[in-house]
Formats: C-alpha cells, sequence, structure tokens
C-alpha cells in the first residue's frame, strides 16, 4: 500500500531527497526519497500509526489506523477526527519537538473505544501510535464481575452454615430434632459450595489447557452410553427415560474425559430442568465432517431472549430454580469452553413448552 504523494502538504517535513542527506541506505529500488521512506514504515507497522505535519493535518495513516478510528484521517486535520484536547496539545507539542509522552483518549463515537496513545516528535511532525485498550479493559471488566460473581455465590452458603452454627449453638443448644433439622440443611450447604468449587476449578483447569488442541479421540457414542448408566439412576428417581438413538460409534478427535463431563452437563440439565417432559434423547450421527450429537428434552423449553446468554458464567433463567435443583450456574460455560479447545460448537434449540435441544458438533477422528 502506498500513500499518493499528491496528498503530501508541501510542508511536509521530509521533503529532501534521502541521497542529498547522504544518511539513509539505498532502497532495493534506490529512488525513494526520506518522507516516501516514512510513508512505507507507517505502513508497514503493524500498529495503528498515523503522522502529523505541523498545523495539524494528517500526513501518513496506515489501514490499521483507519480501522481502529473506523474513519480515514488522511489529509485531513486531526481535530476532524478525533476531538481530544489533551491530544491535540500533545501532538503541537510534539511538532515543536517536545519529548514523547503517552495520552489516554476516549472515544464515544462511532463506538465507545479506548486508546493509550503514544506521540512522539518526528522531525518538525508528530508521529502518533495508537494501542486498542477496549478489548482489554472488557477483560479486566469480566474478569472483576468474575470474581465477584464467584464470592458471591460462595458467601451466600457460607452465610447459612454461620446462621445455623450460631442457632445451634444458642437457641438450638439442647433441641435434638432441630439440630438434626440443622445439620440436614447445612450439608446441603456445604453441598453446594463443593460444587460451586468443584466447577470453578473445572472451569480454571480447561480455561489454562484451551489454546492446547486435544489430539486423542474418543467416542461420542461410549461417552453417550456411559452417561447414560450414570444418570439412569437419578433419572428413574425422576419418572424419566433417557434413549439413546445413535447411528453406530461417533469417533472424534478428542479428550474422552472432558467431552464425558460436556454430556454428563447437558444430560444433568435436561433432567434438572426437563424431566416434566419423562423422556429424553440422546440422539447422535455424522454431518459434514463432523460428529454430531444432540441432548433432548420435553421439558418448558427456554423464552429465545435467555438462549444467546446460556453459556455466560452464572448467568441462570431463574437462579432461584437452578440453587433449587443443585446448579451452579457454570455448567454450559464449563461445556463451551471445553468444546472452544476442542475446535467443536455448541447451539441451542428451544421454544416454550416444546422442550430444549443442545447440540454438540466435533471434529471427526479418522
Ligand atoms: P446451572 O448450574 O444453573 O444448571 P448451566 O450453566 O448448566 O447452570 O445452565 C444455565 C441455565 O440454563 C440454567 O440455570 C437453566 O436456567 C438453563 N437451562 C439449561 N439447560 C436447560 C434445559 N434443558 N431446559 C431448560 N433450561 C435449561
Amino acid at each position: 500500500m502506498h500513500v499518493s504523494r499528491l496528498l503530501l502538504p508541501t510542508f511536509w517535513p521530509f521533503s529532501k531527497p534521502a541521497t542529498a542527506t547522504g544518511e539513509s541506505k539505498p532502497d532495493p529500488e534506490g529512488v525513494a526519497t526520506t518522507d516516501e521512506r516514512i510513508e512505507r514504515l507507517v505502513m508497514a507497522l503493524p500498529d495503528p500509526v498515523l503522522v502529523v505535519a505541523a498545523g495539524g493535518k494528517v500526513v501518513a495513516a496506515n489501514a490499521h489506523v483507519r480501522a481502529a478510528l473506523d474513519a480515514d484521517p488522511l489529509g485531513h486535520h486531526l481535530s476532524a477526527t478525533i476531538r481530544a484536547p489533551a491530544l491535540l496539545e500533545a501532538v503541537n507539542a510534539a511538532v515543536e519537538g517536545a519529548e514523547a509522552h503517552r495520552v489516554e483518549l476516549e472515544m464515544r463515537v462511532p463506538l465507545a473505544r479506548s486508546f493509550d496513545v503514544h506521540v512522539a516528535p518526528l522531525g518538525g511532525a508528530a508521529l502518533l501510535v495508537f494501542r486498542d485498550l477496549t478489548r482489554e479493559q472488557q477483560i479486566e471488566r469480566m474478569r472483576a464481575d468474575f470474581v465477584a460473581n464467584a464470592s458471591h455465590e460462595l458467601r451466600t452458603p457460607l452465610a447459612s452454615l454461620s446462621g445455623f452454627i450460631e442457632t445451634m449453638q444458642g437457641a438450638a443448644r439442647n433441641d435434638e430434632a432441630a439440630r438434626t433439622r440443622f445439620l440436614t440443611l447445612m450439608r446441603q450447604q456445604s453441598d453446594r459450595m463443593r460444587r460451586l468449587i468443584d466447577d470453578l476449578l473445572s472451569l480454571s483447569r480447561i480455561e489454562i489447557n484451551e489454546h492446547v488442541r486435544p489430539t486423542g479421540t474418543a467416542d461420542l457414542a461410549q461417552i453417550a452410553s456411559m452417561v447414560r448408566d450414570n444418570l439412569d439412576g437419578i433419572a428413574r428417581e425422576l419418572d424419566c427415560e433417557i434413549v439413546l438413538q445413535l447411528q453406530g460409534p461417533l469417533p472424534v478427535i478428542g479428550d474422552g474425559d472432558e467431552l464425558l463431563q460436556v454430556v454428563q452437563n447437558l444430560v444433568e440439565n435436561a433432567l434438572k430442568y426437563g424431566s416434566s417432559g419423562k423422556r429424553i434423547e440422546i440422539e447422535g450421527g455424522p454431518l459434514n465432517g463432523h460428529m454430531e450429537l444432540t441432548v433432548r428434552d420435553h421439558g418448558p423449553g427456554i423464552a429465545a431472549e435467555h438462549l444467546p446468554r446460556l453459556t455466560e458464567r452464572f448467568y441462570r433463567v431463574s437462579v432461584l430454580e437452578s440453587r433449587m435443583r443443585g446448579g451452579t450456574g457454570l455448567g454450559l460455560a464449563i461445556v463451551k469452553h471445553i468444546l472452544n479447545r476442542h475446535r467443536g460448537r455448541l447451539s441451542i434449540a428451544s421454544e416454550p413448552g416444546q422442550g430444549s435441544a443442545f447440540t454438540i458438533r466435533l471434529p471427526a477422528a479418522k
């Protein structure tokens, strides 16, 4: 890519041919002037970069800066694209030869974005290197939210436990029946804390490995039948039946233990929220070089507005119902992360009153 020379104003500060300065090394074509080289350098840099000449006009801008700002500032005064007095001041100072410094830039339009801009003097002009902080800040916010949510989730059962202990030490000290009842409730609360901690640890273990693609193979059909065997007893207690409808073996590239957790979480959810439908089907077969497995229930289903958010950590349609059924709000987040690591996909189809179908799709093994 090359900036048209015609766009460079006459006050472009690097207007002497390189050969005349005698400082530059010969370029392959042997004809580039210093300003052409600077343009090329700006174009070749991997970061969003622009050069502003004295007077404020943008005289070079690479594709990254156009993408980052969602505008083409080239040939215009910088203030036409960025209205930030602190940045404009820093640019003027750099043009006058002041030392390089950083300016934080918050943009509201066209999108809310934040940048860290390094403004450096460049022989009578200013070089601006942008670092997009938007994504970093988003991740930081998500991390902070996650810690707050996890702490809150753990604090709730802990508060009940403390309450029960206090009561047993005080009012219920000599009441055998109350103590037995409280111990049962305390057991439930401590089980809930254990499930939460187990899920949090699973999630962090999976995240650590998320960029490492599994190399082994596993058979989804075998996994489905193991899950059915594991959960058959619970299904029976709920007066529900788990039915396998599999088209032969379903070999995929993957980690058997992790995929077992995926299918187990989906069938557990079908039992927790959809057992009123009396029947859960696990269907599977090959499709376009992939293997698909669907866990289908005939329960109450899920309203459309919740579907895109179900795999977010701690997102639940009803927190109360999830807690009542021993949920942590992390089951589908774990499913999503395991599938990400496997380059697999989860799709959810559901309609209120019609039940839900959770389909996973994974690359088939040869
Ligand atoms: P939880 O531990 O709460 O079950 P998940 O991440 O596994 O957390 O699921 C998130 C939410 O998705 C659940 O709280 C529930 O509201 C909804 N959900 C998941 N599976 C089903 C299903 N088969 N039928 C209806 N709702 C479901």
